[in-house]
C-alpha cells in the first residue's frame, strides 16, 4: 500500500484515490464513494464494521440523550410547581393581609418589639 491510499485527501474514497468521494463514514468520517458506501439506518458507512459499530453504539447514545432530556423536562417541571406554590401563597398572603390590616399591625408590632429586643441584646 501506497502511504497516498494510507491516507487519502479528504476528498478522494478511502478504497478508490481515484474517486472522488460522495459522502463521510457515518462511524469513523473517512470519506467515501457511492459505491463503496454502506447504507443502514438511513446513514452511510465505510464498511459493514463501522455499521456495526453504529449499531452497538446508537442505543446507549439514544438512551444518553433521552435520559439527559427527561432530566430537562423534570427540571422544568420544578421550577413552573415552585413557580405556582409562590404564585399561590403569595396570593393567599396579599389576600389574607387586605382582609386583616390588624394582623398586619400585629406582624409590624411583633418585628418592632423584636428589633428593641435585639438593641437591647446588644448593648
Ligand atoms: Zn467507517
Ligand atoms: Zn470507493
Amino acid at each position: 500500500m501506497s502511504a497516498k491510499v494510507k491516507a487519502p485527501a479528504d476528498s478522494v474514497c478511502l478504497n478508490h484515490p481515484d474517486r472522488a468521494a460522495s459522502t463521510r463514514c457515518c462511524t469513523c468520517f473517512k470519506p467515501i464513494c457511492g459505491e463503496c458506501a454502506v447504507r443502514a439506518h438511513g446513514e452511510e458507512f465505510c464498511s459493514a464494521t463501522c455499521r456495526e459499530n453504529y449499531e452497538n453504539t446508537r442505543p446507549a447514545v439514544d438512551e444518553f440523550q433521552e435520559r439527559a432530556a427527561r432530566r430537562r423536562a423534570a427540571a422544568r417541571r420544578r421550577r413552573l410547581i415552585m413557580l405556582v406554590i409562590l404564585a399561590v401563597a403569595g396570593y393567599f398572603a396579599y389576600r389574607y393581609f387586605r382582609e386583616n390590616p390588624d394582623a398586619v399591625r400585629e406582624i409590624q408590632r411583633k418585628s418592632e418589639e423584636a428589633i428593641q429586643k435585639g438593641r437591647e441584646l446588644t448593648k
